[in-house]
Formats: structure tokens, C-alpha cells, sequence
């Protein structure tokens, strides 16, 4: 593999205080950096001060999206130990991106090694405290200056990180969804299943309306019926029904999430009948009304997010009583205990910084 270059910043800043972490603000002081050319493929991976990108405002980027992201996380356990969480899964998602966005393809060994060189570099910025972590967002963007709609013949692939803070600073707390049967964030034949730009400029309208509305977050209908679930925010779907947990198929709508592939594994490891089918919000409402639901979100920012209450044409659906539900908290608790090293990691998701053999 080509060596990766490292310069180092002159001028280290402070990492803020642990307490003091919320998402997405304070970036960590370096950032690895590789550029596409055709002819010449990927070359001059480097770690390199952070710094501000200058872009021709041709850039084709900024124009017609062709850009793809990934996010995960590094962990400090009690033990002192960083752990990457599945970083070979998120590099291989960011590969697949990069495959429907018309990206020359990646390679996923490669950019694990540019995530964990990079958090090498900057270990100091993972945080301590209970709850927090290390935000990695690897992204990948078109850089040819033109102004016509074809792929770019050049891109940069870049890594930043920065501290982010407990998501539940007081428990975990069921949230109010609004069931979107007028907006769609993606349709089947588009780019559901890619993490591109686009996807989240989509859903803002919609998102904007579920906060007006007094709601946290939008549950996505299908774009064709706007009957079946598809995911929940920038999250994806889950429900128990009586003793079946159902989550929406991987129909190319739907992202393919890793904490959604987590919580799967974990349930069937434990026994559960777990369904990948299309469940239609009418299955939601009935169970909700019949109080045999429970439901929540997964992602890496939450890892899972209870769902306590649906509003859908004007109606509202409490959900489990508005409480958190146990197979919800266990789903939670199971998986935090694996990201920080304080329970066992019997699939081998996680990844100690300095083991450059792990997966
Ligand atoms: C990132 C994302 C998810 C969750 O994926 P994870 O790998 O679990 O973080 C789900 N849906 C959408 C639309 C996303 O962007």
C-alpha cells in the first residue's frame, strides 16, 4: 500500500472540554487528504494540518451533487483503549457510494487505513467522558472545474474528525415522529442506498415541516405508494410486532446501515424472529392502537432511537405508553457495551487503535 505522508501541524489547538461537546462543531487538528486523476488514479494520500479547501466556483461539486460521505465513530473505553467501530464496513459502504454515484471505486482497505491513520494521528481529540466520541466522516467529492453534467474526471477523497458529546445526557428519550405522506426522500431506481449530498438536501423541506409541526423527525413512506415504511429521518426503521421484529428490505430505497446490520445480527443471535419486509404504515397504526408496539430508529449518531409517539393524517399513535421499550434498551445498552470495551465483542465490530490487523 502507498505510504501515507504525515505533516504536522505547528500550531496544536486546545481540544474543548468533554462536557462541553455537542455534534458537527470543533474538527480535530489534522486531516487526511487524496486526490483522483484519471490516468493516474488515486494518488498522494497524506495527513496534513486541517485547513479550508479553495475551490474554482465552477467546481462541478457545487453544482450537481456528485458527492458521497460515510460516518462513524472511535470510542475510549474505561480501559484507556480506542476502538474503531466495524470501520472495514463503513470503508466497503463508502466504496459502494462511490459505485452509484459514477466515483472511481475506492479501495476499502485503503481508506480504513486512511481512518486510522488519521485517528492515530489525533488520538488526543477522543474524548473520555462517558457517552462521547469520536466523529470520523470520511467524504468524497467531484473536483473537475466545468459546467456541463457528466462524471468528473478528478475528485478528492478527505477525512476530518472532531469530539462529539453524549447523544443521551439524561436517558434515552422516545421521540415524536411525523409520518410524511406527502414528501419522499428517495424512490426505488435513485439514490436511497447511496450516502450522497443529495439525499439529505431532499429531505430538508419535509424535515422542516415535521419541526413545525412540533415533531423531531419525519418516518419516510415509499416514494411509489406512499404506504410501506422506509426509514426514519437519516435513520433506519425498526418495530417488534407481538414477537416478529420487521425492518424494511434493502430495496434500493433504503440506506444499508451498519447499526441496522448490528441490531439484525444481535437479534438473531438471541433467538428472535427478526422479518426483512415491507411493512405499511396501516400494520404501524393498528399495532400502536392495539399497544403492541414497540419501535425505534439505528444509527451511528444515536445508535438506537425510541420511537414514543406517530403523528399520521392528523391522527396521534402513542407508542409502548411513550416509554423507552426493553428490547429497545438492551438493543442499546448491548451495543455501547461493545463500542466502549465493557462487554464482549463476540463478532469482532470493534477495532483497537495500533492493531493493524484487526478487522
Ligand atoms: C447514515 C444513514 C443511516 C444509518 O446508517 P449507520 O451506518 O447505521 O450509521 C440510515 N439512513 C440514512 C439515510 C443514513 O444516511
Amino acid at each position: 500500500m502507498t505510504e501515507i505522508a504525515i505533516t504536522r501541524t505547528t500550531n496544536p489547538k486546545q481540544p474543548p472540554a468533554d462536557e462541553t461537546l455537542t455534534f458537527g462543531t470543533v474538527f480535530s487538528d489534522h486531516m487526511f487528504m487524496m486526490e483522483y486523476h484519471e490516468g493516474q488514479g488515486w494518488h498522494d494520500p497524506r495527513i496534513v494540518p486541517y485547513a479550508p479547501f479553495v475551490m474554482d466556483p465552477a467546481t462541478c461539486v457545487l453544482h450537481y451533487g456528485q458527492a458521497i460521505f460515510d460516518g462513524l465513530k472511535a470510542f475510549r473505553g474505561p480501559d484507556g483503549q480506542i476502538r474503531l467501530f466495524r470501520p472495514g464496513d463503513h470503508s466497503r459502504r463508502l466504496n459502494r457510494s462511490a459505485h452509484y454515484l459514477c466515483i472511481p471505486e475506492l479501495d476499502p482497505v485503503m481508506v480504513e487505513e486512511s481512518i486510522r491513520a488519521l485517528v492515530e494521528v489525533d488520538q488526543n481529540w477522543v474524548p473520555k467522558m462517558p457517552g462521547t466520541s469520536l466523529y470520523i466522516r470520511p467524504t468524497v467529492i467531484a473536483t473537475e472545474t466545468f459546467l456541463g453534467v457528466h462524471p468528473s474526471h478528478s475528485y478528492l477523497y478527505y477525512v476530518i474528525v472532531g469530539p462529539v458529546g453524549a447523544y443521551y445526557k439524561e436517558g434515552m428519550n422516545p421521540v415524536r415522529i411525523l409520518v410524511s405522506d406527502q414528501y419522499v426522500r428517495a424512490v426505488k431506481g435513485g439514490l436511497g442506498a447511496a450516502k450522497t449530498a443529495g439525499n439529505y438536501a431532499a429531505s430538508l423541506f419535509g424535515a422542516e415541516e415535521a419541526q413545525k409541526a412540533g415533531y423531531t423527525q419525519v418516518l419516510w413512506l415509499d416514494g411509489v405508494e406512499h404506504k410501506y415504511l422506509d426509514e426514519v429521518g437519516t435513520m433506519n426503521i425498526m418495530l417488534k410486532i407481538g414477537d416478529e421484529v420487521i425492518t424494511p428490505p434493502l430495496n434500493g430505497a433504503i440506506l444499508a446501515g451498519i447499526t441496522r446490520d448490528s441490531v439484525l445480527t444481535l437479534l438473531r443471535s438471541w433467538g428472535l424472529r427478526v422479518s426483512e419486509r415491507p411493512v405499511s404504515i396501516d400494520e404501524v397504526t393498528a399495532a400502536a392502537s392495539a399497544g403492541n408496539l414497540e419501535m425505534w430508529g439505528t444509527g451511528t449518531a444515536a445508535v438506537i432511537s425510541p420511537v414514543g409517539e406517530l403523528g399520521y393524517k392528523g391522527e396521534r399513535y402513542v407508542i409502548n405508553g411513550g416509554q423507552t421499550g426493553a428490547l429497545t434498551q438492551k438493543l442499546y445498552d448491548t451495543i455501547v457495551g461493545i463500542q466502549y470495551g465493557t462487554a464482549p465483542d463476540p463478532f469482532g465490530w470493534t477495532r483497537l487503535l495500533g492493531n493493524r490487523l484487526g478487522g
